[in-house]
């Protein structure tokens, strides 16, 4: 197991994955695949960092940092795929880690998990925020014709100034908003996820009408929204922000976030002022490749 070094003291861990896919329950999906442990995009807000403390490591100070990649993930998959016993579920990839942090640009796991999903016909989509996914457009083609494709590019903010607060890391929303463009361009059905809805900092009426007609007018087939909640881990980082960036909300959160979740009527008014904001504005989908199982040319493969 080899670990390389990197600017900015961030550390990656190749290693050797046992197996690739994870069995998931109460999702619309049965089954997930990260590539990497960790990552470095770092947001704020994220949900994932939890799953760094499985592995003994901090989710506040390592989770940017010390990162893992699963370099064998596409050969391990293969296999799996053709175990007699895998029934060809719906796979999703990204949900413990962005499939297209910076270090898929040196190690192209991702790309390469791709083209196994295609190969074996297993339908797959794919979250991310991170404008490299459009570096696939032609794989992902190819897993659109064989067996259905879906992206999905999370977008909680046109503001800039507070996307660079919020993910530190990630492409600014406008590179954002022309991956989604030209993933809808190349055919593909590609979402936009307003996730996470931010309490005081994201949730006006015109805020979230901005980046609900930004993404439709960029050719989003569909644009779906969540509200910030704050496992155990999540919580620190997300107060050690709210410290540093915005002590005046830290009291207001400290209230509202008693639990992992916003009071109910916090999530009703955000539900409401969400409708509201999307009001008029009409999806015209773009989506155009149609899934043809048999008999499809993998050129790629
Ligand atoms: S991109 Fe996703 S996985 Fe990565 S830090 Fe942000 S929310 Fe977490």
């Amino acid at each position: 197991m080899a670990t390389k070094r990197y600017a900015g003291g961030v550390t990656c861990e190749e290693i050797e994955a046992k197996s690739v896919l994870n069995r998931v329950t109460g999702m619309p999906f049965g089954w997930s695949i990260n590539p990497y442990r960790g990552c470095y995009h770092r947001c704020v807000f994220c949900y994932a960092r939890r799953t760094h403390t499985f592995l003994e490591r901090s989710g506040i100070g390592d989770w940017g940092s010390a990162l893992s990649v699963k370099i064998n993930a596409p050969r391990v998959l293969r296999r799996e795929l053709a175990n007699p016993r895998w029934k060809g579920d719906h796979v999703a990839i990204g949900t413990a880690t962005d499939p297209y942090q910076p270090l898929e640009g040196r190690y192209r796991v991702t790309r390469d998990i791709l083209v196994e999903l295609a190969r074996a016909r297993t339908e797959a989509h794919l979250i991310t925020r991170s404008p490299l996914v459009v570096r696939d457009i032609d794989v992902l083609q190819e897993l659109a014709r064989a067996a259905g494709a879906g992206i999905c590019i999370s977008l909680p903010t046109l503001d800039e100034e507070l996307a660079r607060k919020i993910e530190p890391t990630v492409a600014p929303p406008r590179q954002r908003l022309r991956a989604v463009r030209m993933l809808a361009d190349a055919g593909l059905r590609v979402g936009v996820a307003v996730a996470p809805i931010l309490p005081h900092l994201t949730n006006s009426e015109a805020a979230l009408r901005d980046v609900y007609a930004a993404a439709v007018d960029a050719g989003a087939t569909h644009v779906w929204h969540s509200v910030l909640n704050l496992n155990e881990v999540a919580r620190a980082s997300y107060f050690a922000f709210l410290r540093e960036q915005f002590p005046s909300l830290v009291a207001t959160h400290e209230l509202a976030y008693r639990g992992k979740y916003a009071p109910k009527a916090l999530v009703d008014d955000i539900e409401a002022t969400f409708d509201r904001a999307r009001d008029g504005i009409r999806i015209r989908s773009r989506h155009t490749i149609a899934t043809q199982p048999r008999r499809v040319q993998l050129s790629l493969l």
